[in-house]
């Protein structure tokens, strides 16, 4: 029969316990260390559905962008509605607050779930991927933009990323905004001959855009373009400046004034956080300032900024990872079903919460439940067989020691033995 296999681009992820440097393990790691930061910074959870309306991604994200131009996942449900999996985080949280009628509370949430764009795969862009995301709402530019960019250092620190840039720029106050806007225009349309459709298409919807443009061509009459940095008010230079200086010292931050971001509701503060060790996909997490989208969702005036960061991309980047609890397998050898057995790993469990017991819980050889325990990387085999069960006692074996003799002790010293295992 013809197997069945997962859809092109998205994985599955099993946790490897024998190779520390698995893919599903960084990701897993990583995921975890993020959570704690969020908590650090007292942030909630939120958690929506992977399934919306198609319209809330078409309204927010915006027509002009590749992902709802031409990356969504959406069907038509039995009832002929259009429904969309969800491509990114930021659509879904406004769209609850609205529900939930808290839009207009100042709020601070986190989540953490896959997303989905029919993208062409290849290293590092998936058509499944996950995203945790931030989004603080409720607070109009300034110590929320100082926020966001502690919480990025504090991540680049806990997972040991040293070489990466934080990428950030100024879209302008919507007055300056509107006046870059038009003298791009003004000077690209004479050229437009020389340009490629597509931007083209995003010369006349949203000439911001034309910026993030992958054509070479376009990229060198962009070179004589107007500058965004000369319509910007001093109010938003100096909002960079701030940034940059506030963090200097714990982050690579630089001013790069062609960052626009790939999505329409970007207003204000944007940033990009890159990395030459990803390769051509390079950008980590990125976000920014997007203030009017609440209000053109239906909801109330809320002022916002929000980030997403590329699950997948981070966890390559993760140097601190490793595996620093130690492993004990828990080896009974008895014909019986050794209740009493079982139950002595139970109790030492809750000594030291900084190790974890694996009981073998399949039938076997002594033989055969070490070299499971060699294979799962654990640095200690504790043996009862029936004789040790009798008197009480438990085989220690240390494994990463193979000249080490194995030790009988009784209770009362294993409960010692596992309360100093740092
Ligand atoms: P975006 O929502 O496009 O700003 O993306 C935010 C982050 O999500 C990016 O910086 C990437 O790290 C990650 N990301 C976006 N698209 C993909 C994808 N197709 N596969 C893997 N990661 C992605």
């Amino acid at each position: 029969m013809e197997k069945i296999q997962s859809l092109t681009g998205m994985m599955d992820l099993i946790e490897n316990k024998a190779n520390k440097a698995d893919t599903a393990n960084g990701i897993f790691y990583t995921e975890h260390i993020l959570k704690d930061i969020f908590e650090t910074y007292s942030i909630s959870e939120i958690r929506t559905p992977a399934l919306e309306d198609s319209s809330l991604f078409k309204r927010s994200v915006g027509d002009t962008s590749d992902i709802v131009n031409k990356e969504l996942y959406s069907f038509m449900d039995k009832n002929d509605k259009s429904i969309t999996l969800r491509p990114e985080g930021t659509a879904s949280v406004i769209r609850s607050i609205i529900e939930k009628k808290i839009d207009n509370e100042s709020n601070k949430f986190w989540y953490l779930g896959p997303m989905w764009r029919y993208e062409r795969p290849q290293k590092g862009r998936y058509r499944q991927f996950s995203q945790a995301g931030v989004e603080i709402l409720g607070y109009s530019e300034g110590i929320a933009e100082l926020e966001i960019v502690s919480i990025i250092c504090s991540i680049n620190k806990a997972l040991g990323i040293e070489n990466s840039i934080l990428k950030i720029n100024h879209l302008g106050d919507k007055e300056s905004k509107e006046k870059y806007c038009n003298a791009l225009k003004n000077f690209l349309m004479p050229l437009s001959s020389k340009l490629d459709e597509k931007d083209i298409q995003r010369l006349n919807t949203n000439p911001l855009r034309v910026l993030d443009s992958k054509s070479s061509e376009t990229q060198e009459i962009l070179k004589d373009a107007p500058k965004i940095n000369d319509f910007l008010t001093d109010q938003s230079l100096d909002l960079l400046n701030l940034v940059k200086n506030t963090f200097s010292e714990e982050c690579n931050i630089k001013i790069d004034h062609t960052l626009v971001r790939g999505l329409d509701y970007y207003t204000g503060f944007v940033f990009e956080a890159v990395s030459s060790d990803l390769g051509a996909q390079d950008a980590y997490l990125g976000g920014g300032r997007y203030d009017d989208l609440c209000k053109q969702l239906g909801g109330k005036d809320l002022p916002a900024i929000g980030m997403a960061i590329g699950i997948e991309r981070l966890s390559l980047l993760t140097k601190t990872y490793k595996k620093n609890r130690t492993l004990i397998s828990f080896i009974i050898i008895s014909s019986n079903l050794e209740s009493k057995a079982y139950k002595i790993a139970h109790d030492l469990r809750s000594i030291n919460s900084s190790i974890d017991i694996d009981v073998q819980l399949s039938d076997g050889s002594l033989k055969s439940k070490l070299r499971r325990a060699n294979k799962d990387n654990a640095s200690y085999a504790f043996i009862i067989g029936e004789d040790e069960l009798k008197s009480e006692n438990i085989i220690v074996k240390s494994l990463n020691d193979e000249n080490s003799e194995q030790i009988i002790m009784n209770i009362s010293e294993i409960e010692n033995f596992i309360q100093n295992i740092k």
